[in-house]
C-alpha cells in the first residue's frame, strides 16, 4: 500500500510523526510521504521511525501556493529538506502563516470568541497554526458542532476565522520543489471548489510552470471523480499520485493509507521519477 499525503502533529495532524508511522506500519502501507503543511520539521523523526518500523519514508511537504488569487497546495516529493533555497522558502512561508494566524485571532476575537488565538496555540503546541486548528477550538468551545459546520460558519473566505495571505506563487513553489530535488504534485484538485473550466486552467498552467504530477486517488474520491481526474492527468500529461491527506481519527471519513486504486494503465508519480 502507498499514501504519498498525511499530516502529522508539526502542522495540523493529530499523530506525532512516530505514531503516523506505526499506524501506517500497522495498516500495511510500504510507502509513506509526509507532507506537513510548509514545514519538513518532522521528517527527522519520521525517518528514524521508518527504520524501526519497516516503511520506505518519502520526504515530502505540503506547500501553499498562490494561484489567480486563490490558495492551492502543492506537495513536494522526495524532497532534500537541507536544500538552502528551500529552506528560505519554507521561512518565509511559515512567518506567512505565523502572521495569519494572528489575524485569524483577531478577527475571531472580534467576533466575539475570547481568547481564540491563545486557546488555538495552546492545543495546537506550535505556533505554525493551521485552520484546522482554530476549528478545532471552536468545536472545542461549542461555537459549532463538527468540522462541517465550522468551516462553513467560520473558516471560508468572507468568515470571521478567515485571513487571506501572501503564499509563495505557484511557479516558484515549482521551481523551490525542483531545486530540492523533489517531484511537484498538484495536491487534491477536486477540493478547491473550482468549475471544471477553472480546474483545467489551474492544471494547464501547473503543467507549464514545470508541475509533473497530480493527485488522481485522494482521500476519500468516489470512483466518479477518479474517473475524471484521470483524464485530466491525461488530458495535461500529468503522472498520478495517491494520497489520503490523512489528519488524524477526528476526520474518520478519511483513514490512513486505504484508498482507491488507480486505473490500470495510468502512467504513477513513483515510476515516472523512480521514487523508490
Ligand atoms: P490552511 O492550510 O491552514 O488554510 O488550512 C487548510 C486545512 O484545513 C486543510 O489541510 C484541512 O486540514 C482543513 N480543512 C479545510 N477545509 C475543511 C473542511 N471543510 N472540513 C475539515 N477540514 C478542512
Ligand atoms: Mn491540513
Ligand atoms: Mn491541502
Ligand atoms: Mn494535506
Amino acid at each position: 500500500m502507498i499514501d504519498l499525503h498525511t499530516h502529522s502533529t508539526v502542522s495540523d495532524g493529530s499523530y506525532t510523526p512516530t505514531e503516523l508511522v506505526v499506524h501506517s506500519s500497522i495498516n500495511g502501507i510500504r510507502h509513506l510521504a509526509l507532507t506537513d503543511h510548509d514545514t519538513v520539521d518532522g521528517l527527522d523523526e519520521a525517518n528514524i521511525a521508518s527504520k524501526e518500523h519497516g516503511i520506505s519514508l518519502i520526504p515530502g511537504i505540503e506547500l501553499s501556493a498562490q494561484w489567480q488569487n486563490r490558495t492551492l497546495h502543492i506537495v513536494g516529493l522526495s524532497i532534500d529538506p537541507t536544500d538552502p533555497s528551500f529552506q528560505t522558502t519554507i521561512s518565509e512561508a511559515k512567518r506567512t502563516r505565523a502572521d495569519r494566524a494572528r489575524l485569524i485571532g483577531a478577527r475571531l476575537e472580534k467576533a466575539g470568541v475570547k481568547y481564540a488565538y491563545r486557546l488555538t496555540r495552546e492545543l495546537a503546541g506550535t505556533d505554525l497554526l493551521g485552520r484546522l486548528h482554530f476549528a478545532k477550538m471552536l468545536v472545542e468551545q461549542g461555537y459549532a458542532k463538527d468540522f462541517k459546520q465550522v468551516f462553513k460558519r467560520y473558516m471560508v473566505r468572507g468568515k470571521p476565522g478567515y485571513a487571506s495571505a501572501e503564499w509563495i506563487d505557484t511557479e516558484a513553489a515549482i521551481k523551490v520543489i525542483h531545486q530540492a530535488g523533489g517531484v511537484a504534485v498538484m495536491a487534491h484538485p477536486a477540493r478547491y471548489s473550482l468549475s471544471m473550466g477553472q480546474l483545467r486552467k489551474a492544471l494547464r498552467d501547473f503543467k507549464y510552470f514545470g508541475g509533473d504530477a497530480m493527485e488522481v486517488v485522494s482521500g476519500n474520491s468516489h470512483p466518479q471523480e477518479i474517473a475524471s481526474m484521470s483524464r485530466l492527468a491525461d488530458d495535461y500529461s500529468l503522472s498520478a499520485s495517491v494520497g489520503s491527506d490523512f489528519h488524524g481519527p477526528e476526520k474518520p471519513w478519511v483513514k490512513l493509507g486505504r484508498l482507491q486504486t488507480l486505473p490500470i494503465n495510468i502512467s504513477t508519480v513513483w515510476t515516472v521519477h523512480d521514487l523508490w
